[in-house]
């Protein structure tokens, strides 16, 4: 019987550990590597071992991932970014979780020879349903070419290629790693028109779920998260291995190995976002998706992302702030800090910033545990966890009063008004006195110094500022001590009237707006612990720094200084003989009678050897003072030496910048152009690589500079530049090569990607509406000639004279516009 107990015991222990959690994850269309992610981390056992058991649930029609979820049908589910946005903005309580594609992979694809930009599709056939028109990208790039939906003609979606391939349609809406390729394969040479190429970039596909399973699952939900977010990147890392795994075992298209392995690699360029990074999502992409919404008049009411993005902070790391915070204090700072910290987590991609208020005690136990980042406390405890624990201090706080911020604090000793006995320190000594607690500063510690009173005066403790007051008020005390600004900030808030108190030793500061008793000493501080990283405070700090945007929807409360010099907080805490200056001051009478005898022979030996030495003193002297001279003068004359040197670098250093930078563009001038130039062109012919050369002419830059003034072309050229610069890649060498021509020479790319950085500048500095001062800057356009390194070209000057002529071409052919030769 009991064996059996036992058994049955074990049987429900056991299962108890291994029964899985299992949930579902509704894609938004067929079997494909756009899915990829989630294919290995079930097949890799990346769910298993956090212990879901997820079912994939491929797409069928009339199916909508959201409608699943929220219906309970589905746990997860998968949607493009911008429609879920929609969804929430329609008030359905759906929540983004991570973006698996930073960038949308739905682009426009014309077999037509004619339709070379959006603007040509005006009154034209296309393939695709109305609710890939309000596909964000498509949307904007339509909308940034002046085409409403009514100068379209949508034909019903089908999937058929072969209408497009028939020239049927003019266009089709289709993903840039599927039907391109089919094209490809069957030698149908298309045009792809991709928002991404047009500067629109908004999420793909999203995960998602509903706020209900966040909150009764918020476990899962992380375990659910990571171990998808583990698949994805394996995925990317993995292609060819991935693509064999779709082939194998989840194939329902019957994609052929190769397409899979092209869809994997076109969607990596699109998954990550601009720091390397998988998955984030940021609320500003959101609200551009908003504001083009709104443009499209798709979305009628205002935006809040509230409670929609990553609510639980799953791609975030916890950075935690210790305040000191006094008890019961209810208008506290780590309350405002609260604030504070919402509006870090809004600016910091990677972390989310909680505030822990802590006590006097539980904050050295966190601080001696570990078990925070960073630490905000009175200059007091700061200075003694600097010593005892190597807190680093990186700044002093700043509060707010009235518009202002102040870093500097003192001490108030106060009186009722009507307290007529009372009008000196002197007085006030022997009176009851009441303070906030015996480890505040300046509720304290500040006060009986500039009382002169002992520290084991009989003094009673109120915990908070505002009890210090109210005892005072209601006679429990007569004479208090708080911090400055308190009297301040609660007449300012109503809850008691100055006149009420009398202040002792009043004096005023410079640049300070609150009464003190006492001089001013720093307030306090912001402190990292020894194992933060650097980079984390470093960051922190710089953003506390800066004052915040005007954009931002949240704003800070508490702002800080770089840190304040903190010495005469030492010395207060050497006079009171607080840590780390506690011990107990020892007089010489104390010693002496110790150690008599000893100090006697120490005293007697020490004579003797200061006679000693003093002989050998005199020996040296005049040893030394010749070596003195030597030295003096080896000094002088490496000192002069260095300051040569360096003078000289310097000058180097502004003479090679001025021999390569051209002084109104900041960018390569002519010569530091050709020099790196040749060496890529050395470089593409050895190695066998592409290389190309764009020459670019600024359309009538004589008539901007006789209509507007010669200093207004100026600002066209440098803006000009600012364009061009913007649409580079690192590799890239851009160089003004004359007056108002300029070079790009690109290397490692195939030409059709060098037409479209062509088109893509030409373009830019079409759209292009800048102003400076207010005033607008004069529309211009450019005239670029392409032309690519041949096989018989001997200098970079050979590959030049072609994309000269191509450009003379373009002049010739009305301007505004590429040509290649
Ligand atoms: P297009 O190239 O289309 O034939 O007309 P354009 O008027 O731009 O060309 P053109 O070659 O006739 O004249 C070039 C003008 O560019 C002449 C000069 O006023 C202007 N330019 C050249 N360098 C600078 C400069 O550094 N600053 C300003 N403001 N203008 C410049
Ligand atoms: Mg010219
Ligand atoms: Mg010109």
């Amino acid at each position: 019987m009991r064996v059996l107990l036992w058994i049955s015991i074990l049987t429900i222990a056991l299962f108890a550990n291994t029964s899985k959690e299992t949930i579902s994850l509704q894609l938004s269309w067929l079997h494909q590597f756009q899915f990829a992610g989630f294919y290995v981390a079930k097949e890799k056992g990346f769910y298993e071992e956090a212990n879901l058991d997820v079912t994939l649930k491929e797409y069928a029609s009339n199916i909508h991932p959201t409608q699943e979820v929220l219906e309970g049908r589905s746990t997860y589910g998968v949607v493009n970014g911008s429609s879920l946005l929609l969804d929430r903005n329609a008030q359905k309580p759906v929540v983004a979780l991570m973006a698996l594609f930073q960038s949308d992979p739905s682009v426009l694809v014309s077999t037509n020879p004619a339709i070379k930009s959006p603007k040509d599709l005006k009154y034209k056939y296309l393939l695709m349903s109305d609710e890939d028109f309000r596909s964000v990208g498509i949307l904007a790039m339509f909308l940034s070419h002046g085409i409403k939906r009514e100068e379209l003609f949508l034909k019903n979606h089908s999937l058929n290629l072969e209408t497009l391939i028939n020239q049927q349609v003019d266009a089709m809406a289709c993903y840039i790693s599927n039907e391109p390729f089919i094209l490809k394969e069957k030698n149908i040479s298309y045009t792809v028109l991709s928002p991404r190429d047009h500067g629109f970039n908004f999420y793909g596909d999203v995960l998602f779920t509903s706020e209900k399973e966040l909150l009764l699952h918020p476990k899962r939900a992380k375990a659910f998260y990571d171990a998808t977010k583990k698949g994805w990147e394996w995925a990317f890392e993995h292609i060819d291995e991935t693509a064999q795994l779709i082939y194998e075992n989840y194939n329902t298209q019957k994609k052929s190995l190769e397409a899979l392995t092209y869809e994997g690699k076109t969607l990596k360029e699109l998954a990550f976002d601009e720091e390397g990074l998988f998955g984030t999502l940021k609320p500003s992409k959101f609200e551009e998706i908003g504001n083009i919404y709104r443009v499209g008049g798709i979305m009628k009411n205002g935006l809040s992302l509230k409670g929609f993005i990553d609510p639980l902070f799953f791609a975030k790391t916890e950075v935690r702030i210790g305040v000191l915070n006094s008890r019961d204090e209810s208008n506290s700072l780590s309350k405002s800090w609260d604030e504070n910290a919402q509006y870090l987590s809004s600016l910091f991609p990677l972390h989310h910033f909680v505030v822990i208020p802590l006590d006097f005690k539980t904050l050295e136990e966190r601080v001696k545990n570990h078990t925070i980042e960073f630490v905000i406390t009175n200059p007091l405890q700061g200075l003694q966890l600097e010593h005892r624990y190597g807190l680093g201090r990186i700044a002093t706080l700043s509060s707010p009063y009235k518009g202002n911020y102040y870093s500097e604090l003192g001490t108030v000793i106060f009186t009722r008004a009507d307290a007529k006995q009372i009008q000196s320190y002197e007085d006030a000594r022997s009176k009851k006195i009441g303070a906030v607690s015996e480890h505040s500063f300046g509720g304290y510690l500040l006060g009986i110094k500039e009382l002169g009173i002992a520290s084991n005066k009989n003094i009673t403790f109120f915990q908070t500022h505002f009890n210090v007051i109210k005892a005072v008020l209601n006679g429990s005390v007569d004479v208090g001590i708080v911090r400055t600004d308190i009297i301040e900030q609660m007449v300012h808030e109503g809850f008691i009237k100055q006149s009420d108190l009398k202040v002792l030793g009043a004096k005023t500061h410079p640049n300070f707006p609150f009464i003190s008793s006492t001089d001013l000493y720093p307030g306090w501080m912001l402190a990292k612990m020894p194992n933060t990283p650097e980079t984390l405070s470093n960051e922190l700090l710089s953003t506390l720094l800066k004052p915040p945007s005007a954009s931002s929807s949240s704003k800070p409360l508490y702002r800080v200084n770089t840190t304040l010099d903190y010495s005469k907080i030492h010395h207060i805490l050497k006079e009171f003989h607080l840590f780390p200056y506690e011990q107990e001051a020892i007089t010489f009478e104390d010693v002496y009678a110790k150690y008599k005898f000893l100090l006697l022979g120490l005293g007697i030996a020490f004579i003797l050897s200061l006679l000693f030495s003093l002989y050998i003193q005199l020996l040296n002297r005049k040893l030394q003072h010749y070596s003195h001279e030597v030295q003096r003068f080896n000094e002088t004359l490496e000192q002069e030496v260095n300051e040569r040197t360096h003078e000289l670098s310097l000058l180097n250093a502004k003479l090679k910048d001025l021999a390569n930078i051209d002084e109104l563009t900041k960018i390569a001038n002519r010569r530091y152009f050709f020099l790196l130039a040749t060496q890529y062109f050395h470089a593409a012919k050895r190695n066998n690589t592409p290389l190309h050369i764009l020459s670019i002419d600024i359309d009538w830059l004589k008539k901007v500079n006789d209509t507007y003034g010669h200093a207004m072309g100026d600002e066209v050229l440098k803006a000009f530049c600012k364009h061009v610069q913007s649409s580079l890649r690192q590799s890239d060498l851009f160089g003004r090569i004359g007056g108002e021509e300029f070079c790009v020479c690109i290397q490692n790319t195939p030409l059709q990607g060098a037409k479209i950085l062509a088109e893509k500048i030409r373009h830019k500095v079409e759209a292009s509406r800048e102003s400076i001062n207010n005033q607008a800057l004069p529309a211009i356009t450019v005239s670029i000639g392409l032309s690519s390194l041949h096989p018989e070209d001997e200098e970079i000057f050979d590959t030049l004279k072609r994309s000269d002529e191509a450009l003379y071409k373009a002049k010739h052919h009305g301007r505004n516009q590429v040509q290649i030769v």
